[in-house]
C-alpha cells in the first residue's frame, strides 16, 4: 500500500481528529442540504470568494464531465501534455478539441491566439510536467480572448499560486480545485469550482442530484476545520522532495523539480522502480513519482545503486 507513487495521493495517514465523533448514522439520510451549504461557506472563506461563487462536485474529474455537458456547443483548447481526463472526456462527449504542444514545457505563443472564442483549459501547475504554465498576466491575456478560461488548480496548496483573485474583473474565469491532493481525501471524491454565480447555476442545471455523498461532505468540512494537518503535509512534501532530488542527483539520476507533490525522473529509472514493485507513471520520455514519505524516499534512493549497476 505504501508504494503507490503513481496517483499523487497523500503518503502519510490522515490525523485521527478528522474521524473523531463522525456521525456515520447520517448515511440513513440523503445528503443534508445544511451540510452542503456549510461546506460552501467554508470553501468560500478558504478561497477568499462569496459562497455563490462555489460549486461542489464529485472531484475535478466529475467537474470535467459536467463542464463538457454545460459547454457542449463550444470548441475546446488544450495544451499537450495535460491531465489526461480533459482529452479522454472530450472525446467521449464528442467535444471539438484543438491542441497546442508545450515547448520546453511552456505554452507556445500561438496558444494565446488560439484562445479566441474557445474554452481554454490550463492545468497550473501542469500534470504531468509539474511546472506552472501561466502567471496572472498571462491568464489575463487568455481571459481577454477566450469564452472561458478554466484553470485546474488541483495542486494549489503545493504551488501557492492561484488565479482566483482575477475572478472579480474577469467573470469568464473558472477555477477547479480538489480535496484529493494536499487534504488527502482522494477516495472521498470532493472537488469544487470557483466561478461566476451565473455559471455556478448553469452547472447546477446539468448536475445529477446527490452526486457527493454525505460522508464526503462531512470529511471535507472536517478537513477545512482541521486545516493545519494539510499545511504540515505540504511542508513535509517540500522537505522530502528536496532530499529526494538531492539524493537522486548525487547518484547521477536525471530528476526535475515541480511545483506540485511529484517529481519527474528519467524514464529508465521509473521503469526500474516499477520492476521493484513501486507503482509509478511512465510517459513517452520521462517518469513521474509522487513525493513519498521519508522512509519510502530512502528506499527509492537505496534502489539507485542497483539501477546504476544494472544499467
Ligand atoms: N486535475 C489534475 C491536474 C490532477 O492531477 C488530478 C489527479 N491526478 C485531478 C485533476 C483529479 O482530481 P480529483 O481527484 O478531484 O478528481
Amino acid at each position: 500500500m505504501d508504494r503507490r507513487l503513481h496517483l499523487n495521493e497523500m503518503q502519510v495517514p490522515l490525523p485521527k481528529e478528522l474521524f473523531d465523533g463522525l456521525d456515520l448514522d447520517l448515511v440513513r439520510f440523503y445528503p443534508l442540504e445544511e451540510a452542503e451549504a456549510e461546506l460552501k461557506v467554508r470553501i468560500a472563506q478558504y478561497a477568499g470568494v462569496h459562497p455563490d461563487n462555489v460549486f461542489i462536485y464529485s472531484g475535478i474529474d466529475g467537474l470535467i464531465e459536467l463542464m463538457y455537458k454545460a459547454f457542449w456547443d463550444k470548441e475546446l483548447l488544450l495544451h499537450e501534455p495535460t491531465y489526461y481526463v480533459y482529452d479522454r472526456e472530450a472525446l467521449r462527449q464528442g467535444i471539438a478539441v484543438r491542441r497546442a504542444s508545450l515547448r520546453r514545457s511552456n505554452l507556445p505563443d500561438y496558444f494565446y491566439d488560439m484562445a479566441e472564442g474557445r474554452i481554454v483549459v490550463v492545468v497550473n501547475p501542469n500534470n504531468p510536467t509539474g511546472n506552472l504554465l501561466i502567471d496572472a498576466e498571462q491568464a489575463v491575456r487568455i481571459l481577454q480572448k477566450a469564452a472561458y478560461l478554466v484553470v485546474d488548480e488541483a495542486y494549489y496548496e503545493f504551488s501557492g499560486v492561484t488565479m482566483v483573485p482575477l475572478l472579480k474583473q474577469h467573470p469568464n474565469l473558472v477555477v477547479f480545485r480538489t480535496f484529493s491532493k494536499a487534504f488527502g481525501l482522494a477516495g472521498a471524491r470532493v472537488g469544487y469550482m470557483i466561478a461566476d454565480p451565473k455559471l455556478v447555476s448553469t452547472f447546477g442545471q446539468y448536475t445529477e442530484v446527490y452526486r457527493v455523498s454525505s460522508l464526503s461532505i462531512l470529511l471535507a468540512l472536517r478537513a477545512l476545520e482541521n486545516r493545519s494537518y494539510m499545511e504540515r503535509y505540504v511542508s513535509l512534501v517540500k522537505e522530502v522532495k528536496t532530499k529526494l532530488i538531492q539524493g537522486l542527483k548525487q547518484r547521477g539520476i536525471g530528476v526535475k523539480d515541480t511545483a506540485a507533490n511529484f517529481v519527474i525522473v528519467e524514464k529508465e529509472f521509473a521503469e526500474f522502480l516499477e520492476g521493484r514493485g513501486f507503482k509509478v507513471r511512465v510517459f513517452d520520455t520521462f517518469g513521474r513519482l509522487t513525493v513519498p514519505s521519508l522512509e519510502v524516499a530512502e528506499e527509492v534512493l537505496r534502489n539507485c545503486e542497483d539501477y546504476r549497476r544494472e544499467a
